[in-house]
């Protein structure tokens, strides 16, 4: 896909869109209750306490309450390595439609770092209210359309991206009340989407990237007033890690998470 124009991404990707028996106007969307719901169970995943979540959508008003895990449990596969860039691949970026979702500092610091690109006339406002505190979040349509920080299937703010973006393989989620943070294909990636990763060896630099992910999220919390349990994880992450090293205890990939 190297040096193609966004006329001819688009054009490339709506032949991908039908090699998948979809159009554009037919494909997959998730709403953006749902996107903003997401983004904050990641959060309430890794959170230290309860919090509520509540905004309206053209008069809708939604109200929700997380609450923290009781556990949370760090699965060795987790340490294999992969990169969606070595493998060209972008399709999670476009094969579901979505919003982008960025807190205020989640955008400014994008901005920052990444000066070239052009966010203004993609982003609308949203407010929400986080136990009852207001904060303010951006949102960048790209339901019927390319994301406009894709090009030549690469993210061109990779490392300050939307956080729903960021964690398509390193899987959180919740079982009977505990936290399992994991690395896996997501299922609608091997059932229907195909990704094309393998995991590879352990590496630091896979270790962390995790690392980075966690300390993201624990920013995001921060911003949002909402503690986390983000350093006692990366400690967990941090000693295993020793352990594997140093061959002390060898990898267990036979997990269930
Ligand atoms: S922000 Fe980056 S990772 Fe997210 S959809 Fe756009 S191109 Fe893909
Ligand atoms: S997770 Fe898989 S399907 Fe998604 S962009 Fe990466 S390689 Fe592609």
């Amino acid at each position: 896909m190297n040096g193609l124009n966004k006329e001819e991404i688009f054009q490339q990707q709506t032949q991908y869109l039908s090699e998948y028996g979809k159009t554009w106007t037919q494909k997959t969307k998730h709403k953006l209750e749902r996107c903003i719901d997401y983004l904050f169970e990641y959060l309430s995943d890794v959170s230290k306490e309860p919090f509520t979540v509540s905004f309206s959508i053209k008069g809708k008003k939604y109200n929700k309450t997380f609450t923290p895990p009781i556990s949370i449990k760090v699965s060795d596969k987790l340490f294999q390595s992969y990169s969606c860039i070595d493998y060209g691949c972008s399709k999670c970026c476009w094969y579901v439609g979505y919003y982008n979702i960025f807190t205020y500092n989640q955008f400014s610091d994008s901005v920052l770092k990444y000066k070239d690109e052009k966010y203004d006339k993609y982003v609308e406002f949203a407010s929400v209210f986080v136990n009852s505190s207001p904060k303010q979040l951006m949102i960048q349509d790209h339901t019927n359309s390319i994301c406009s920080h894709m090009r030549e299937q690469k993210c061109m703010i990779h490392e300050e991206n939307p956080i729903h973006c960021a964690f398509p393989l390193m899987r959180v989620y919740r079982v009977k009340g505990t936290t399992m943070i994991t690395r896996v294909p997501f299922g609608r990636n091997s059932r229907y989407m195909k990704c094309p990763v393998k995991f590879e060896e352990c590496t630091q630099e896979s270790v962390d990237f995790s690392i980075y992910l966690l300390k993201r999220l624990e920013k995001f919390g921060n911003e949002m007033g909402i503690r986390t349990r983000v350093p006692e994880i990366i400690e967990q992450i941090e000693n295993r890690w020793l352990e594997i090293k140093c061959k002390t205890k060898p990898l267990d990939f036979k997990q269930n998470i």
